[in-house]
């Protein structure tokens, strides 16, 4: 039995700091990181909002001046319910080739596919020719990075700064018309949350005819986000996806019609290609009467609503509108969050070594740009660091997004330790070809 990498081994380790966010209590993690990059040959700094929460910069830095590198990654994970899991999820067991445990994709398999290659190189007596090498682990990812993304490129500008920089978000393969695809993360999508209200009468609720039951009128405008989704809007990067899989002519512009031929090829990309298209409008939660016995006077719709990188309220109005026809005191809109995404450019020195480097690894593949929907510390660091390009990669060589997906923030969370190792092996190459 051949011994167990060091990639696996200290993400088994982080796996069992428990660091489920709300509270994080990252500390003891990321001291155990620390101390592993430090014994490689690393300067490290632990700086966080409070002591609880501290973030860590680990530093190798060249003979002359150049660009820094940062490999990103964040060590708090969402809540795991073990009576779901046919294991611990702090147990970090490796078991029939895959190690468990909450943070396993989402996302300590980074941290320690990262830290495992960095060290490598550093204990081998490697140096950057020119520039820095910087791996960051912060804390706070999963409830918005306000005590660690936000919080360390706001306070601490120039311990961070870098002009590339690779976190989570992209490097999943999918399968379409027998071809695999590595998804490149070059945006992320913004979000526009708002609420609709309804004005009505309030009354006695056992007189109907007393009042003006704004709930009541709530109810079509609820299903008009039933019936369809905003026009489709083919940004630079979808574009550029449906291309590269040859779902979409080169200049084209139907992606309606790019869809359904998706649609026919691999119907379960479906989910994952309509919302890099446009705007998005998902209600969720909807608010009246505080009273069981009193007809509600106002009535609330909240609305997740998520743009296109780039664009803004504008975006976002229009296609409101579309759905719900304008206005006409038919229901007033009130913005609760607004968030503008933002992106890195798909054409970049970092880009095409990526594209490179899977090329020479996996030749029938292809590499092909995607926009998340959600988003990650990605977009703080482009917006603290203009200069800054950013892409989401973590390749995985062997298991599919259709069989990964399901498990990030899901049961049962595991990677294969092959892909592990391939990333660890990816992390690596990237930080040679950038540094020298
Ligand atoms: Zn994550």
């Amino acid at each position: 039995m051949r011994s167990v990498s060091e990639a696996v081994e200290l993400l088994q380790r982080l796996i069992r700091f428990n660091t489920v966010n709300p509270p994080g209590d990252e500390r003891a993690c990321q001291e155990d990181l620390a101390a592993h990059m430090e014994a490689a040959g690393f300067e490290c700094e632990l700086l966080g909002r409070t002591p609880e929460r501290p973030n860590l910069i680990a530093r190798l830095d060249g003979e002359e001046p150049g660009p820094t590198l940062c490999l990103l990654s964040h060590t708090d994970t969402v809540l795991a319910t073990p009576s779901e899991w046919a294991r611990d999820p702090w147990s970090g067991d490796l078991h029939d080739g895959f190690v468990w445990g909450r943070g396993a994709l989402d996302m300590k398999s980074q941290t320690a596919a990262e830290a495992a290659a960095a060290c490598g190189l550093s204990r081998e007596g490697w140096r950057p020719a020119r520039g820095t090498l910087l791996l960051i682990a912060v804390v706070d990812e999963e409830t918005g990075g306000a005590d660690g993304a936000r919080w360390i490129t706001e306070t601490h500008p120039d311990k961070v700064r870098c002009d590339y920089l690779v976190n989570e978000g992209g490097g999943g393969i999918i399968e379409y018309g027998g071809r695999r695809v590595y998804c490149l993360g070059c945006a992320e999508k913004g979000v526009f949350r708002f609420a609709v209200h309804t004005d009505g009468a309030a009354a006695h609720a056992s007189m109907p005819r007393l009042g003006d039951n704004a709930l009541l009128k709530l109810a079509p405008l609820l299903e008009r986000f039933g019936a369809r989704q905003p026009s489709y809007r083919l940004t630079a990067e979808p574009r550029a996806f449906l291309e590269t899989i040859g779902a979409l002519k080169p200049g084209a512009d139907d992606a309606a019609a790019a869809l359904a031929k998706v649609a026919d090829t691999e119907p379960r990309l479906v989910p994952l290609v309509e919302p890099m298209l446009g705007v998005s409008l998902s209600p969720t939660r909807a608010f009246a009467s505080e009273k069981i016995n009193v007809i509600p006077s106002q009535a609330r719709l909240a609305v997740d609503c998520r743009v296109p990188a780039g664009l803004g309220e504008d975006a976002a109005l229009e296609a409101i509108h579309e759905v719900l026809g304008a206005p006409d005191g038919a229901y007033r809109l009130e913005w609760t969050e607004q968030v503008i995404g933002n992106r890195s450019p798909i054409d970049s020195p970092m880009a095409d070594f990526i594209r490179g480097w899977i090329a020479g690894q996996d030749p029938d593949a292809v590499c092909a740009p995607v926009v998340l929907p959600g988003f990650t510390d990605s977009r703080t660091f482009r917006d603290a660091f203009p200069e800054c390009s950013a892409y989401g990669f973590f390749p995985h060589r062997h298991r599919t997004r259709f069989e990964t997906d399901p498990l990030i923030h899901g049961a049962d969370e595991r990677i294969d330790v092959r892909d592990l190792e391939f990333a660890t092996g990816f992390y690596r190459d990237l930080t040679l070809a950038l540094l020298g």
